[in-house]
């Protein structure tokens, strides 16, 4: 069984649980800390666990660290009252993304044919670092998470994507094209956009 992954679970003081993977395409050692999924450190299938172990350790700091950060994070954006998580059962979260795609889909694709523009494909991502992303090849990225948002917010971040197939760039003529398509309402728009967490 050559794709089967092993998986180890350790607990480490100060750090918690830590899930050890060893994954058979894994080329390095590699350590991630996400707010579900918590710490992750990935070895290379041939690798004994002593050496993910003594990785980890030498990591320990940026690790401790990474956590206090997210655990910051959760509770600023939880005081804020305005935060856009995700379930963490799995089967919660793929009715979400298929609930996402049927509502951000159709939005893209009549505000594309509202004001002409043509994207390539529509993905809808779950993750934490945007909105929404335009790649140069006009394939356009949403965040699942955007069907928790109000929907002049949704639609804002939908035409900003759209925007970016003209200027790929955060420039001048792409904030005069938006603006024009706004109405005029853009810093407005972004500022309201920026009272929500994406956790
Ligand atoms: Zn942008």
């Amino acid at each position: 069984m050559p794709h089967t992954n092993l998986q180890k679970l350790i607990s480490v003081p100060g750090i918690g649980n830590v899930r050890m993977t060893k994954k058979a395409g894994a080329l390095r050692l590699r350590i991630s800390v996400s707010p579900r999924r918590g710490v992750t450190v990935t070895l290379p299938r041939i690798m004994p666990w002593s050496a993910g172990i003594s990785f980890l350790m030498s990591k320990r700091q940026w690790v401790e660290e990474a956590l206090r950060r997210q655990e910051l994070r959760q509770r600023m954006a939880v005081q804020d009252g305005k935060t856009a998580s995700v379930p963490d059962d799995p089967a919660e979260l793929e009715r979400m993304r298929e609930r996402a795609r049927a509502i951000l889909v159709p939005k893209l694709r009549s505000a594309a044919s509202q004001y002409g523009f043509s994207y390539g494909r529509i993905a809808i991502k779950n993750n934490v670092s945007n909105w929404g992303s335009c790649s140069t090849r006009g394939n356009i990225n949403l965040n699942m998470r955007l069907i928790l948002l109000p929907e002049h917010l949704q639609d804002y971040v939908i035409l900003h994507e759209l925007c970016h197939l003209r200027h790929p760039d955060h420039g001048p003529q792409f904030h005069a094209l938006l603006d024009s398509l706004l109405g005029g309402q853009e810093a407005v728009l972004s500022r309201e956009l920026r009272g929500w967490r994406i956790i």
